[in-house]
């Protein structure tokens, strides 16, 4: 009777064991099938799945947030958007979802508990864990800095200067100043408001790399970021985390994100020449 038993848990466990096996050979053939989907397949189903956020969770797992923006965000958004928004409201607004922004990072990063007075009684709080850097790409970074600064005032800054092609939307390395301290642990946060290509990210993570930075100290705090760009930096860098305050359409033929509002940069420091239509 007692080995009947023993033997039931034996058959038991096995069946345990085995059904695991079963179940993570389907998920890595599920992963293997998403990776085989041609860049063109993987863009139609973002957009067929833009409902459905456990569907893009799973295709992008370096997504760290919501991908619905609240209803805040997309007040704050559709202003932003605006063509007839002026510079001065183009600039309050985008230190507003800064501020959001700024929110959704510090989810991301690590915490301690830590032990505090307050006038009343003793209470446990949280702390980061370890030392901010911050990361801008110019120029359209820099407007994001500010606010990030305000938040992590002890934080180096290291600075990017990577032009974009206006014809090809290739980047060319132009500049870098970086911190003495940017590979030591700490966790480096990445200001890039639009996420279109990613190609100008994916040269200043290989730059960082080379840097001795590890992608999963990495978080990138971007406005607004067309899935082509997602895709891309998922693929290539599948440790680093992004947040974002709205997942955009598409890129146009110019490679701006639809339907965008434009270029950030232009539109923060007041120095629009031309429509992108
Ligand atoms: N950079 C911008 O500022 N806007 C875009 O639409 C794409 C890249």
């Amino acid at each position: 009777m007692k080995s009947m038993t023993a033997d039931k848990m034996k058959q038991g466990m096995i069946g345990v064991v085995l059904g695991a096996a079963m179940l993570s050979s389907a998920f890595a053939m599920s992963v293997e099938m998403q990776e085989e989907l041609p860049l063109s397949a993987q863009l139609e189903k973002i957009q067929l799945n833009r409902e459905n956020p456990a569907v893009l969770a799973q295709m992008l797992p370096i997504v760290h947030c919501s991908f619905t923006p609240s209803k805040f965000e997309e007040i704050l958004m559709t202003q932003l958007r605006d063509v007839n928004s002026s510079t001065k409201q183009f600039r309050r607004l985008s230190d507003q979802i800064g501020e959001l922004l700024v929110n959704k990072v510090v989810e991301c990063l690590p915490t301690k508990d830590v032990e505090i007075e307050t006038p009343v009684a003793g209470c446990q709080g949280k702390e980061l864990a370890e030392p901010v850097e911050l990361c801008s790409i110019m120029r359209s970074g820099d407007a994001l800095l500010e606010t990030f600064m305000n938040h992590f005032p002890e934080a180096n800054v290291s600075k990017f200067l990577i032009q974009r092609d206006e014809q090809t939307s290739l980047p060319h390395f132009k500049y870098m100043k970086v911190s003495s301290t940017i590979a030591s642990g700490n966790q480096v946060i990445i200001t890039e408001p639009m996420i279109a290509t990613g190609g100008t990210l994916d040269m200043v993570l290989g730059l960082l790399k080379e840097k001795g930075v590890k992608e999963e100290n990495i978080v990138i705090a971007s406005v607004c970021v067309a899935p082509e760009g997602l895709l891309r930096l998922n693929q290539k860098y599948p440790k680093i985390k992004v947040v974002m305050n709205v997942l955009d359409h598409n890129l146009n033929e110019k490679n701006y994100i639809v339907p965008g509002l434009g270029d950030f940069g232009d539109r923060y420091f007041g120095t629009m020449e031309k429509s992108v239509k």
